[in-house]
């Protein structure tokens, strides 16, 4: 479903992905683990498009990125795997004069051409499916962070994508709301959803994820299944890292 090879990522003098290969068969989940600053971000943005790429190729469901292709031929492929590609982030993004259902709608009726009443009836049960059945006409303000980003996952699934990247959606919420999102992304991976996940919740990581990559300084040190990753790290820097956060 994704097949990077040999993704490198400058800004201006400053690589911060090297040289990553790495292939993700459909409805794996991946999660990313690893330090602050360590390109996390950047490599699920080169994923999906939103960051150029200086090196290597990055190809999501057959629409290739190629670093070498000149940016006109990119912008059709991009526009694919956007189309195909659900993002949610740390902070939710709502429109905050648009209701919940509407939020959700958005995307049908704007980019998919739909009727709102078609809209409607794909965003009605997508709530539904995210628990917020009861709140489809309230605003953003009205909610709490964690029922705010259940909507921002509804919203992306509302575009039937293949593959969800979550940039630590859970990072921006008080504890308590922490687990009604994650129950959620847990949902959709036993749905069989493909997943790449970056956060910082090892208990999720290592309970719901197929595969653990750990990231440091844009390099992917290890690759592993969660538990050889969590109980025998291979290297220094992972060891160092599962110690400070636990
Ligand atoms: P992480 O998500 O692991 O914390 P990021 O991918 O956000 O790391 O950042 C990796 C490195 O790339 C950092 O050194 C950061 O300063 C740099 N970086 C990220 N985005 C930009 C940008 N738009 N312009 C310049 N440097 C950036
Ligand atoms: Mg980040």
């Amino acid at each position: 479903m994704i097949d990077i090879d040999q993704l490198q990522k400058k800004f201006g003098e400053n690589e911060v992905l090297k040289n990553i290969s790495l292939t993700i068969p459909a409805h794996q989940v991946v999660a990313v683990i690893g330090p602050s600053g360590s390109g996390k971000s950047t490599f699920l943005r080169c994923i999906n498009g939103l960051e150029s790429i200086t090196g290597g190729k990055v190809t999501v469901n057959g629409h290739e990125i190629n670093a070498k292709a000149p940016i006109k031929a990119l912008k059709k492929t991009i526009y694919a795997i956007r189309q195909e590609t659900g993002m949610v982030f740390q902070q939710f993004n709502l429109y905050p004069h648009k209701t919940v259902i509407e939020n959700v709608m958005e995307a049908l009726v704007v980019v998919k051409k739909m009727s709102k009443q078609e809209a409607k009836n794909i965003a009605k049960p997508l709530l539904a499916r995210v628990g917020l059945g009861e709140k489809e006409n309230a605003y953003p303000s009205q909610l709490s962070g964690g029922q705010q980003q259940r909507v921002a996952i509804a919203r992306a699934l509302a575009m039937e994508p293949k593959i969800m990247l979550f940039d630590e959606p859970t990072s921006a919420l008080d504890p308590e709301l922490v687990g009604e999102v994650l129950n959620v992304m847990k949902d959709l991976a036993e749905e069989g959803m493909t997943m790449v996940i970056v956060t910082h919740e090892m208990k999720f990581a290592k309970d719901v994820a197929d595969r653990i990559l750990f990231m440091a300084d844009g390099v992917i040190v290890e690759d592993a299944e969660p538990n050889d990753f969590f109980e025998h790290p291979q290297t220094d820097r992972a060891q160092k890292f599962l110690r400070q956060v636990s």
